[in-house]
């Protein structure tokens, strides 16, 4: 019987996801096709992955790219507008990675560029990105470093004639806004922090019904000051903070959040250890489903605002 089947392969599909890890990910939610062909729209989705290439969705698309940039954070995302945004690049030995990965999506410009704070896992890759690409709007938060990576990156960008905007928590970085997409800015909530990891921009997307959020390397400060604010951190996908490290993530923000998929951006073997592990499990423990770039590879996510689907680069 058709139904019977049919509830089997939901039931499979529950299981794996149980399961987690790449190749269950890319089994239920991605195509077997090189996920840079055609990551896109025709041949995976959230409600219906066993469609063999059937699923056309005829709403504009939101795709939000993690760029597997080793030890280091790099988001791509692509609005359905068709104006882009980069969040962070990587360490300086992935700028090459990075511009082709932006340069095979078709793009030669990049309309918002954010540097959530300037470490050289975040910055080290932007001076070549900026200096490669049409540059819009570059975005930082309002703190300094005293690193060549961080000067040279400076001089970049004024070479390029560009001014940069200052980003905290209330700063409009998108203005393409609509009812159907919004793209908020929560953090830094304060002007002056200790660490510079608290710096860091926090950027929240809804389109539709899904929710993202990208919280650099936001630490326990930062996560208690947006929700003293009363911000609303629900997400359905979160780029967990600084790299699964125990410095971030708390209990209570966890449980504000409410992922459904958690995504570490992190080198395999790294030398600080991240994820850690009471991270990852606090994570899992909240009903989140870990993607890590060290396992899967680029991941992107792509959603109509209604449903979302998920492809890995490893796996399947
Ligand atoms: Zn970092
Ligand atoms: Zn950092």
């Amino acid at each position: 019987m058709k139904f019977k089947k049919l509830m089997i392969i939901i039931l499979a599909a529950l299981f794996c996801i149980s399961m987690c890890g790449c190749d269950s990910l890319e089994r239920i939610f991605g195509s077997s096709d090189p996920y840079y062909d055609n990551y896109g729209y025709d041949n995976y989705g959230y409600n219906d992955p066993y469609a063999d290439n059937k699923y056309y969705s005829v709403a504009p698309q939101l795709a939000s790219h993690y760029i597997d940039v080793g030890q280091g954070d790099c988001e791509f995302v692509e609005f359905p507008d068709g104006k882009t945004m980069l969040i962070d690049a990587g360490p300086a030995d992935s700028a090459d990675k990075v511009i082709s990965y932006i340069e095979r999506l078709g793009y030669s410009s990049i309309d918002y560029v954010v540097a959530t704070h300037p470490h050289t896992d975040h910055i080290g890759g932007m001076k070549k990105v900026i200096e490669h690409f049409r540059i819009g709007t570059v975005y930082m938060p309002d703190a300094e470093s005293n690193t060549s990576t961080y000067s040279s990156l400076l001089k970049a960008i004024d070479k390029k004639g560009k001014k940069i905007k200052k980003a905290k928590a209330g700063t409009k970085i998108y203005s393409g806004s609509t009812s159907q997409l919004k793209v908020q800015t929560l953090a830094p909530v304060m002007d002056s922090y200790d660490s510079l990891n608290n710096y860091s921009v926090v950027i929240k997307i809804t389109y539709g019904k899904v929710r993202l959020l990208y919280m650099g390397d936001a630490e326990r400060e930062s996560e208690e000051q947006m929700i003293k604010k009363n911000y609303d951190l629900s997400a359905d996908i979160i780029k967990v903070g600084h790299h699964g490290s125990s410095t971030s993530s708390s209990q209570s923000f966890v449980k504000k959040v409410n992922a459904q998929f958690a995504i570490i951006s992190v080198g395999e073997n790294n030398d600080y250890h991240h994820p850690h592990n009471q991270v990852v499990n606090r994570w899992i423990k909240s009903g989140a489903e870990i993607i890590r770039t060290d396992e899967c590879g680029d991941i992107v996510v792509t959603t109509d605002g209604d449903e979302f689907g998920i492809d890995t680069e490893k796996g399947g």
